[in-house]
């Protein structure tokens, strides 16, 4: 296949994020983030990585929609040779979050397949329309092109029903849907590869609980490379404490506000979505920021601190029992990539389960996949780096590879 490169977009409802990598080696070509579409003041930064093509590039006039934004981005890759139109650009590969039951794999996107992505939409309200957008948009620049769809959920289809229901009434549990699917997938698969490759066994060998601690955050048990249970559920609320999210809550907690303090469904999803978590806790929901203010010695930010690392401790144990041999714990994401105060806090006191951080290791600073626990440890603690564009521009075009193979 002379076809090498692919186009990764990740559409949101105001801003499309894109990359351009070559596929013989992995090498990225461009990046760059359209912001704010639809607004006066919107914002495209292009970076091309390619040898002599120049350093960052801004656009800050306004970008009425995502065709507009999309044909922004194809100008600006144009303009360092590496345009649309090109023969070497072998497919597109779109993020989408909300795949349901039906999405197991990467697919490559037709009619029916959108009309499936928009079926979902009650699922992921706010995800899914900007997707479909964002898809609609690129196959009406290049409608010869293959284009698949690589679903944040699909890593999680291997839950056994055991992991993946809800303890609810199965009838109306089936009739709306209502079931756990969990998110982060592409990062999930991608780590807990990385995980494997790091320990120098093959995936299928390995189970790895994966922390993907960033903004959002979820854990995932993967035994043998398929996941078995993860924290996300119907939708990402569900699970860990995280930035602004509550995560696992008493569901009467909802009852509870609408009864008695006349909050109506909207506010208490702003509530749990967007003013809970460590921003709820303590104001802040930068784990820099909430860092210095306990070395300043603030209370309510240790306590934010401590009531998130005491949630990341209990799904630390309930993945160990489920998964029953655990060889490796892998910390992903900002958080999990960065905050070594984090990963201390988590993993201490778990020594009877074979855990043990080398701190040294755990406070050096680097950009890549690293062990950072002692060398006698019975299960390794992992930092990978994640990197879901990747994820997703590999997935399409083994697909796509396969599909010209016949
Ligand atoms: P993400 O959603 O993966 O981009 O993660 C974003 C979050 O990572 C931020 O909100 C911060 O809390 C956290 N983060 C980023 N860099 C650092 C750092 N150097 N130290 C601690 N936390 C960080």
């Amino acid at each position: 296949m002379t076809a090498t490169r692919v186009l990764v977009l990740n559409s949101g409802s105001s801003s499309v994020k894109y990359q351009l990598l070559d596929m013989r080696g992995g090498a990225r070509l461009a990046v760059g983030l359209v912001e704010r579409i639809g607004e006066e003041t919107s914002r495209l930064v292009h970076t091309p990585l390619l040898g002599d093509a120049g350093g960052k590039r801004e656009r800050t006039a306004p970008i009425a929609d995502h065709g507009a934004a999309l044909k922004a981005v194809a100008e600006e890759l144009a303009a360092d040779g590496l345009g649309l139109d090109s023969p070497q650009l072998a497919a597109i590969g779109h993020r989408v979050v909300h795949g349901g039951l039906r999405f197991t794999e990467p697919t490559v996107i037709d009619e029916e397949v959108l009309a499936e992505v928009e079926r979902l939409v009650p699922l992921a309200p706010l995800h899914n329309p900007a997707n479909i957008t964002g898809i609609r948009t690129a196959r009406a620049l290049r409608p010869d092109l293959p284009q698949v769809a690589v679903f944040d959920t699909a890593f999680h289809t291997t839950m056994p029903e055991s992991a993946a229901r809800y303890a609810i009434d199965t009838e109306t549990a089936d009739k709306h849907l209502i079931r756990r699917y969990g998110f982060h997938g592409t990062s999930h698969a991608y780590v807990a590869r990385e995980t494997a490759r790091l320990l120098g066994k093959a995936p299928e060998d390995v189970n790895v609980i994966v922390l993907h601690l960033g903004n959002g955050a979820s854990a995932s048990a993967v035994a043998g490379g398929r996941c078995v249970d993860t924290s996300m559920g119907l939708t990402p609320l569900e699970g860990l404490v995280m930035g602004t999210r509550s995560g696992d809550i008493d569901p009467a907690v909802t009852f509870h506000l609408m009864r008695v303090a006349g909050m109506s469904t909207d506010d208490i999803d702003v509530l749990l979505n967007k003013k809970s978590g460590l921003v709820g806790l303590c104001g802040d929901n930068d784990m820099r920021e909430i860092r210095r203010r306990i070395d300043a010695g603030d209370e309510r930010a240790q306590l934010a601190f401590d009531i998130y690392i005491h949630r990341l401790k209990k799904y630390i144990g309930a993945y160990y029992a489920v998964l029953g041999r655990v060889d490796a714990i892998a910390f992903t994401a900002g958080v999990g990539e960065n905050a070594a105060p984090v990963r201390e806090a988590a993993v201490s006191g778990l020594e009877e389960l074979g855990l043990a951080l080398d701190s040294g290791l755990n406070a050096e600073r680097s950009d890549g996949a690293r062990l950072v626990s002692t060398p006698y440890a019975r299960v390794a603690v992992a930092v990978v780096p994640t990197d879901e564009e990747l994820e997703i521009a590999r997935q399409t075009f083994a697909l796509v590879s396969e599909n010209a193979l016949g």
